[in-house]
């Protein structure tokens, strides 16, 4: 297999575009397509300030090293999750984050939401009872709820998530199975700033997950390779392992499934759009953030629970 732009031996086959690149066109190809999505979906500009959420794996790593080439104003956002599972997860991500952060120079803030609020993400999943025993939509509440803030206090204007497009094709999929509207509606690469919610965007929802890790391999970009301990089993994983049965045997699948619907949002042709009814948000009472709760918003209120539950 040759390289496309200069003959030379391929080391990245990306079937779905017919196209091979050696490594040295294969790391310039990646940058080049991302600025072109960022203009495309209108994502950020070069005055404004970004903040990227990195978790010490290789897509957000991938993404800030992308931002960073291209001459953005990216600073980075660690989450410390308190996740043990045998192999420190948490703590050797981290580590992981701090050294790529220092290696070039770049800022990383870190949050620890134990430190922050006194639980760890099993902790409050224990005490809470969300999820049937799995931390993942406490972590996931948790994440959103902080990231929010973070940005918003810290003055950003846009929140980076390293979303590739096996994960966006994954929630397509599992949202399309359950004909879930609303997170239908909420699927795009960018959604703007909105009642107190920083803008979020997705620079890397085109690219497939194995043209990521081909890219950090390639950058020499040190990432966690092991999954966080709760992934295992996770619905999204099966979804995922599904899709790559389809692109085995119709390569391109996944990007055009992505793509179209896309397309059909774009062009009004999402009939769930007419039917979706927008909830009531104002300010939660305690951190100000917005929701659509009474009161407290969901994170305020699993946090009030844990309180009087510990005493
Ligand atoms: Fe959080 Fe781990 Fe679940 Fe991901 S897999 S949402 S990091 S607990
Ligand atoms: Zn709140």
């Amino acid at each position: 297999m040759k390289c496309k732009k200069c003959g030379g031996k391929a080391s990245v086959n990306m079937r779905q575009h017919r196209m091979a690149l050696c490594k040295e066109h294969f790391i310039e190809w990646i940058p080049e397509q991302t600025e072109r999505f960022i203009k495309k979906y209108n994502m950020f500009t070069r005055e404004e300030k970004v903040l990227v959420a990195v978790s010490g794996g290789k897509d957000s790593l991938a993404l800030w090293d992308i931002l960073t080439r291209l001459g953005y104003k990216a600073d980075g956002l660690y989450l410390g999750l308190g996740i043990d599972g045998g192999v420190n997860y948490s703590d050797e991500s981290h580590r992981l984050t701090a050294e790529f952060a220092e290696k070039n120079g770049l800022t990383l803030h870190t949050v620890n939401i134990e430190k922050e609020y006194g639980y760890s993400i099993p902790v409050l999943s224990d005490i809470s009872y969300r999820g049937h025993g799995k931390p993942c939509s406490v972590c996931g509440l948790a994440k959103r709820h902080e990231m929010n803030r973070i940005a918003r206090d810290l003055g950003y204007d846009v929140l980076a998530t390293g979303h590739n497009l096996d994960d966006e094709a994954a929630v397509l999929f599992g949202n399309t199975l359950q004909w879930s509207s609303d997170y239908l509606l909420r699927q795009r690469p960018v959604l703007p700033e909105k009642d107190g919610l920083a803008r979020k965007v997705k620079p890397l929802c085109r690219f497939y997950e194995r043209e990521m890790t081909a890219y950090s391999i390639a950058r020499g970009i040190e990432y966690i390779y092991d999954e966080c301990p709760f992934a295992d089993g996770a619905t999204q994983v099966f979804y995922k392992e599904t899709l790559n049965q389809l692109e085995n045997t119709r390569p391109g699948i996944k990007l055009t499934f992505y793509l179209r619907f896309l397309d059909a949002r774009q062009s009004g042709n999402l009939f769930i759009e007419k039917d979706a009814v927008q909830a009531h948000i104002h300010p939660c009472a305690k951190c100000g953030q917005p929701t659509s709760a009474p009161d407290l918003c969901s994170f305020c209120r699993m946090i009030e629970k844990a309180n009087t539950t510990t005493g």
